[in-house]
């Protein structure tokens, strides 16, 4: 047995709401790049103990990471979610019903800049973001994030390790470059308290000061 699957079957990730998510997902071609099942559970805990109530996520895909940021909301907490694919949105939408979620969670559909662009004019307010849409504008999303986050704040990323390619200081790929310049606006950010995990493809926390 291999480390993994040790820790998968230890803490019980096996979760047939997800697992139904994952297969659906399969049904229908979609990438395979949901949040790995302890990843997603990781962000239960953060939202749970961060005394989270409104999370934002960037990258719906088909809802998997939507279903454990919901999961760790009280019954007040909401979740706005950003996604470029109508398809996905509805699809995502239709998961997070499933799962009990439907009054808490609302789809922003088109490119996620735009969408944070009127969140911003809006006054919204988040204390928890979740960031995992495409790899060049994470930069980008981190800005509106923090024009957005409230004292205490988590911002959290998946993917900063690229599949290791970002360890190549010679790549110049769009996403390396992108991730490459989050990486350092997040880590250089004097309000940001932060640290890279290697759980799934690279995992980013950091906490806005209060
Ligand atoms: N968070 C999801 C996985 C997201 S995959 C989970 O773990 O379950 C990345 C998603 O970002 C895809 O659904 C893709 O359509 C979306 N995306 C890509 N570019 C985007 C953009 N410019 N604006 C909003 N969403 C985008
Ligand atoms: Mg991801």
């Amino acid at each position: 047995m291999d480390r993994d699957l040790y820790l998968h079957e230890t803490f019980g990730c096996d979760d047939p709401v997800l697992t139904r998510i994952l297969e659906r997902m399969k049904e229908r071609d979609m990438p395979p790049i949901s949040v790995l099942p302890s990843l997603g559970r990781l962000l239960t805990l953060l939202v749970k103990t961060a005394g989270a109530e409104r999370v934002l996520e960037i990258g719906a895909l088909g809802g998997y990471s939507g279903v454990c940021l919901a999961r760790g909301l009280g019954k007040d907490g909401t979740l706005t979610s950003l996604e470029l694919s109508p398809t996905f949105a509805e699809f995502a939408r239709s998961n997070l019903a499933e799962a009990g979620f439907a009054e808490q969670v609302r789809y922003r559909v088109g490119p996620a800049i735009s969408s944070l662009a009127s969140l911003v004019l809006e006054g919204a307010r988040f204390d928890f973001v979740f960031i995992d849409a495409d790899k060049p504008n994470y930069a980008n999303y981190l800005e509106y994030a923090l024009q957005m986050a409230l004292p205490g704040t988590l911002i959290c990323a998946d993917n900063v390790l690229l599949g290791d390619r970002i360890l190549d200081s010679a790549n110049q790929d769009a996403s390396v470059v992108g991730m490459r310049t989050f990486v350092q606006r997040l880590t250089s950010n004097h309000r940001l308290e932060s640290v890279g995990l290697p759980i799934g493809d690279g995992f980013a926390i950091a906490r806005v000061a209060r």
